[in-house]
């Protein structure tokens, strides 16, 4: 691995190096067993003290309260777009849902599937660029759905709509990189290959409350109920992601939980930012208010030179920097294992591009 790559892909994305070096002599020998941990049996006790483990962490990094149960599924967070309405929305009930883009409306899409979707707000008439204010959440619905960090426009709910009706959130993206109270949410679901760990595992964590009132028949293997009094051993877990998602996890508690790593994602992200207003080459996309500190999206005044910044940037070992498709532009992803030092180096090369060009 070459030690200097400045890593600001999307997802899957940076991971921290003690992390993979761990991964890398368990990938021959885990723990001393004499067998790689992809040669071990899930319900061998390694393996369950692997997964106990990434559910307790995870819990404990959350603060949640005894009601929430904490799973790893397969499937990644589009299968939570179904998988949530299944469980939790009987036909003739309404979801509320926030449309802040892609992602959302693929939720909402497949909500449609289970009952009725209101669309209360959405900020597709400016590209997505901000989070909706205004809106009203209807108090008969069964829940609200949200999607706390927009990984390809940039945004970002910095605060969450306090209401009784329950909230569930899509946080693939954001999980676990700030102090938030995680207890005001029912439903909080996040493919865990950006925040904390690798492609391959979803985590969902639920208040029980929630379960059990639907009257459809729900398959087995899509029942979070069944998940849970099976510990998420219902059938043979995506052992890989989870031992990762362990390890990070545990690198993670180790930064000083979710105090330590806001601290140091704040940092990056203001550094960024700064950066992008007062440098006259370039410009942020998304309301000042909404900007993300996981996705920072940016723009050239001229576009005809993002083509050599990128260049420049590869030379520079910057990669990932490229936006979506749909956004265009830039877009520099700032996980939790992304270090300060590659924000620096990133914002040096702005700097010295700059000074070339303007
Ligand atoms: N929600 C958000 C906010 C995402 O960023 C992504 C993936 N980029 C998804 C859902 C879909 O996740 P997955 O690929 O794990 O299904």
């Amino acid at each position: 691995r070459k030690m200097k790559v400045h890593n600001f892909n999307a997802g899957p994305s940076v991971l921290p190096n003690e992390v993979l070096y761990k991964a890398s002599k368990a990938l021959i020998d885990f723990d001393g067993t004499g067998m790689s941990i992809l040669e071990i049996g899930h319900r061998t006790p390694y393996f369950m003290a692997v997964m106990d483990e990434a559910r307790s962490l995870a819990r404990e990094l959350m603060q949640l309260d005894d009601d929430f149960e904490v799973m790893f599924l397969h499937g990644g967070a589009s299968t939570q777009f179904m998988q949530v309405p299944m469980n939790l929305l009987d036909s003739g009930e309404t979801a509320a849902i926030i449309d802040t883009g892609v992602w959302s409306s693929k939720a909402i899409k497949e909500t449609k599937n289970f009952g009725f979707v209101d669309v209360i707000a959405s900020s597709k008439d400016a590209n997505y660029t901000y989070i909706p204010k205004n809106y009203t959440i209807p108090p008969q619905a069964k829940y609200l759905h949200l999607t706390s960090n927009n990984t390809i426009y940039g945004t970002q709910y910095h605060s969450f709509p306090q209401t009784d009706v329950p909230v569930v959130v899509d946080m693939s993206s954001d999980i676990l990189s700030r102090q938030l109270d995680y207890n005001q949410f029912s439903l909080i679901y996040a493919g865990v290959q950006k925040n904390m760990g690798a492609a391959g595992a979803t985590m969902v964590a639920v208040r029980k409350s929630m379960l059990g009132k639907v009257s459809r028949k729900i398959p087995t293997i899509l029942d979070y109920n069944q998940h849970i009094e099976n510990g998420s051993m219902l059938n043979t877990p995506p052992v890989f992601a989870i031992y990762i998602s362990m390890l990070t996890l545990r690198w993670l508690k180790g930064q000083g939980g979710l105090a330590g790593i806001e601290k140091l994602n704040e940092k990056k992200a203001a550094l960024l930012y700064d950066e992008i207003d007062h440098n006259p080459l370039f410009r942020g996309t998304v309301a000042k208010e909404d900007r993300s500190l996981m996705n920072v999206c940016f723009i050239m005044d001229k576009p005809e030179l993002e083509e050599e910044f990128v260049k420049f940037c590869k030379k520079e070992d910057i990669v990932g920097i490229k936006g979506h498709r749909l956004s265009g532009g830039f877009r520099a992803s700032l996980y939790n294992a992304l270090p300060m030092e590659s924000v620096e180096v990133m914002v040096e090369a702005m700097k010295y591009f700059s000074l070339k060009k303007v």
